[in-house]
């Protein structure tokens, strides 16, 4: 059996928060255990802290400590029982110290909410499930509406997206926090959204000044965390995509993009990289993963991340030691299988491919706007599409409507039905036209053209040309080459 190298971090929390059960996810893989001080008391810690530590000196590759501060991180109070929220009500978001008793009213525990924000600015609760939109600022209450409803339950998240926060970086419970942790001399200090390297040098200070040996992982939560990752990397030991935040505080669609710039800032600077959140979030509830689940946690792998970690799943979820089997499975399937290239070459050595395989490399060496392909059945642009062109898209033109629909599945083509002419000069105009008229690219661009229409059927022949002008009366004029 081949080692893992994926390494696995459980988050505890009430489901997993007994030796038989830290015994057990460790036995399943976990390497670090994550005390999660938004949840987490000093007693509970101190518990915790003490059972591995007892276990530690039972097993062949000991459990870590990380501690993971709360930050200068906004949420709601405690419930006496959770809230129904619907889309279209009023609610207040308070606050005020008092817990949230009433039924209408929510509790926040960052004073300076309601001087932050402005009427009109989102407000998501709970990783972006319940968003409000703020209507009134009345004394230290927000008025907001429920534009996406759901139930609120005690303690959880509040994001203002795009505003900056005016906490500091290590607020004074987050002080408490770590040196309690320094003195129990947990072994990495996970600090949450870092947003300078100045943030994680104070950290270093308090370590130093404690005299005590530290490890520090920056939490990269937000814009500002993602726009100084340099900075960031070089002053901590390791780095955490806490995809939880980013996924709000920055543009969902962009996170795998940040998430692969972070693992690379890391490999860069020689650094640890953590990723972290919903790897395997259907387990809280589910006995098995979706599939999407599975392939994002093999990414992270290809990616070459140093560690996976479990937030809910195993603090809260039903199925912590599965949701850990789970995570060694699929790490050491994917670890078969090392880096992102493709396991073999194209195993196709005909004439045609390689013509293909050169037209491509034509292309991307010119920075051609296009690679063009006159193709009847679709079989040439079937081979420029398995050559992989980078970032050159392919415009594929034939004359056989049957062809075009299937060159949907095709990636980068983008398709065009014309007639042929027995001259093939005149085809090619005539998809010239189509580029500049319809695809919006430029007269005068640079393409390359393959197409056995050129020189004749069954003579293959690879071209540069530029785009034609256009003419006064809006046609295309004759190629300048
Ligand atoms: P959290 O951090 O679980 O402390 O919020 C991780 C994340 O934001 O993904
Ligand atoms: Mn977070």
């Amino acid at each position: 059996m081949p080692i893992r190298r994926t390494k696995i971090i459980c988050t505890i929390g009430p489901a997993t928060d007994s030796y038989e059960k830290l015994e057990a996810l460790q036995r399943a893989g976990m390497n670090i255990v994550r005390l999660n001080m938004s949840h987490a008391d000093h007693d509970g810690a101190r518990r915790i802290i003490a059972w591995i530590r007892t276990l530690n000196r039972k097993v062949r590759s000991p459990v870590a400590i990380l501690l993971d501060t709360q930050g200068p991180e906004i949420r709601t109070g405690i419930m006496s029982q959770p809230m129904d929220l619907n889309p279209g009500e009023v609610v207040t978001l308070t606050v005020r110290d008092a817990e949230s008793v009433e039924t209408t009213s929510i509790h926040v525990n960052y004073h300076e909410l309601v001087d932050v924000v402005e009427v009109g600015n989102r407000i998501t609760v709970d990783n972006g499930l319940l968003n409000f939109e703020i209507l009134k600022k009345d004394g230290m209450q927000l008025v907001c509406k429920v534009i996406d409803g759901g139930t609120l339950g005690s303690k959880r998240h509040v994001n203002l997206p795009g505003v900056r926060i005016n906490l500091p970086a290590i607020t004074p419970k987050d002080r408490q926090d770590i040196e309690f942790g320094l003195g129990l001399d947990v072994d990495f200090v996970a600090l949450s959204f870092v947003r300078t390297a100045s943030d994680v040098g104070e950290l270093r200070s308090i370590a130093a000044h404690m005299r005590k040996r530290i490890q520090i992982i920056a939490k990269i939560e937000d814009q500002e965390g993602v726009s100084n990752i340099h900075e960031i990397t070089r002053a901590a030991d390791g780095i955490m995509v806490a995809r939880g935040d980013l996924g709000i505080e920055t543009d969902i669609a962009d996170l795998p993009n940040v998430q692969r710039r972070l693992v690379h800032a890391a490999a860069k600077w020689g650094k640890r990289c953590i990723v972290a959140t919903h790897l395997l979030e259907s387990m809280i509830e589910n006995p098995i993963p979706t599939r999407a689940e599975v392939t994002d946690v093999a990414n992270a792998v290809y990616e070459g991340a140093d560690a996976v970690m479990l937030s809910g799943e195993s603090s809260v979820g039903k199925h912590p030691v599965r949701c850990v089997e789970q995570l060694n499975a699929i790490t050491l399937q994917a670890e078969r299988y090392p880096g992102l290239g493709y396991e073999e070459d194209l195993q196709n050595d005909s004439d045609k491919q390689q013509l293909a395989i050169h037209a491509v490399a034509l292309a991307e060496s010119i920075k051609a706007a296009g690679i063009i392909v006159i193709t009847r059945r679709g079989i040439m642009a079937d081979l420029v599409t398995s050559a992989r062109p980078a970032s050159v898209p392919i415009y594929a033109f034939t004359n056989d409507s049957q062809t075009r629909r299937r060159l949907s599945l095709n990636r980068a083509v983008v398709s065009h039905r014309t007639d042929f002419s027995n001259q093939p000069e005149r085809t090619l105009q005539r998809a010239f036209k189509v580029l500049i008229e319809r695809e919006g690219l430029e007269s005068g661009s640079k393409v390359v053209v393959i197409s056995d229409v050129l020189a004749g059927a069954k003579t293959d022949a690879i071209q540069i040309r530029f785009l034609p002008k256009a003419m006064e009366d809006g046609t295309i004029g004759s190629p300048s080459q």
